[in-house]
């Protein structure tokens, strides 16, 4: 528990953000951990050369853990972007300088490849600066290889520390790569799911309306249009609309005809057959589409659900009442376009309210 704890403020700290705005909190960790791999590879690389009494080559390379503290207390006083580019500048210095003095065998060079990598998964989009940087890199290394061919190291170091510094080397590099791609792809693997769920609200948003939680009259032609396209088997579409109800609102307020509105669509949800589109067309108008049933068909289901709605009893305050729904039913007789469909829809809806309203008209 403590030793959790202890770890998370470590944690915490090395993702302390420099306090500037619009900087990414992940990648001055990211440069932190990094330095503080960089940090840690060089007290390795120090001791194992104390080992062999290389003074020279000893005093040569604790040049690399004051030049690694250094940047990672800088770290906490530059921006981002700044301490960014002081690892990276720092790194390519101490890699070029750490072949030449040790040459090709002890493996540093493969550092090169390390901040290629970094500059990829960072999050900055210079894309031209990249491209001519990884380039950059690319000769360096050549540069690197064949000046190492012609002349000899400045420390000529024997096979067994030769070999411990090629392991260490190959350990730590495989580390900052490994922490490099573990860290972003974390935060882009967020982001990814962060994005899908915010466009799964959005869509939603987009598609529903808000009281009622039905499908708009956006989503409402988008689907109908697309089922009328690809129609296989007999569809009926129901225009209704809810009657009198400016009553209602007059009568117990815009709240309660706002529970009426609710209600009526909890009820389409129980009552129709599963696949029913339910749409709320307009204000107090209901837009039904039943994909897979005949105008008989649908009429019989309109019929269970124009009961179960005539059964409801809503709560006006002072008084309790009933409300009832005309139906305008039309079978799709498979070529008709959507707005004759509706438009016959609506007349059969204009017959059943002129005559005496709480019907179905097919
Ligand atoms: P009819 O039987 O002929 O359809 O009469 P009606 O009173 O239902 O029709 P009318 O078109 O005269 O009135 C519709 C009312 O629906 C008027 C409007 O204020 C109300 N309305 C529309 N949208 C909402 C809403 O979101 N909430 C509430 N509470 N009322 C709404
Ligand atoms: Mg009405
Ligand atoms: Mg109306």
């Amino acid at each position: 528990m403590k030793e959790h704890s202890a770890l998370s403020t470590i944690y915490e700290n090395i993702c302390r953000d420099t306090g500037k705005q619009n900087e990414s909190a992940k990648l001055i960790a990211v440069v932190r951990m990094l330095t503080l791999s960089m940090l840690i590879h060089s007290f390795v690389c120090c001791i194992l050369v104390s080992l062999t009494g290389h003074t020279e080559a000893l005093a040569f390379s604790l040049i690399s853990p004051v030049l690694f503290l250094a940047i990672f207390v800088l770290s906490y006083r530059c921006g981002t972007f700044v301490s960014y580019c002081i690892l990276n500048v720092c790194t390519l210095f101490w890699t070029v300088m750490n072949v030449y003095y040790f040459g090709w065998n002890i493996g540093i060079q493969h550092f090169l490849v390390v901040l290629l990598v970094f500059l990829f998964f960072s999050k900055y989009r210079h894309e031209a600066a990249k491209i001519i940087y990884c380039v950059f890199l690319f000769a360096l290394r050549l540069i690197l290889y064949y000046y190492c061919r012609s002349h000899e190291p400045i420390a000529v170091l024997d096979a067994g520390l030769s070999n411990a510094l090629q392991t260490v080397n190959t350990f730590f590099i495989f580390l900052s790569l490994g922490l490099i791609a573990y860290l972003f792809s974390s935060t882009t693997q967020e982001m990814e799911g962060k994005l899908i769920e915010y466009n799964r609200k959005l869509m939603k948003q987009a598609n529903t309306d808000t009281l009622t939680g039905l499908y708009n009259r956006r989503r409402t032609m988008e689907y109908l249009d697309s089922l009328l396209k690809n129609a296989e088997s007999q569809i009926s579409i129901c225009l209704c609309d809810i009657d009198h109800f400016k009553r209602v609102n007059d009568t117990y307020g815009h709240d309660v005809g706002d529970v009426v509105l609710t209600t009526i669509s909890d009820t389409f949800r129980k009552r129709l057959p599963p696949d029913t589109f339910i749409s709320r067309w307009g204000g107090e108008e209901f837009l039904l589409i039943f994909p897979r049933l005949n105008g008989d068909e649908a009429g019989t289901a309109l019929e269970i659900l124009r009961q179960k709605i005539r059964d409801l009893v809503f709560d006006g305050g002072s008084e309790k009442f009933t409300i009832s729904l005309t139906f305008g039913l039309v079978e799709y007789d498979f070529h008709s376009d959507i707005t004759t469909l509706l438009k016959e829809a609506d007349e059969k809806l204009y017959v059943g309210k002129e005559n005496g309203r709480d019907r179905i008209v097919f």
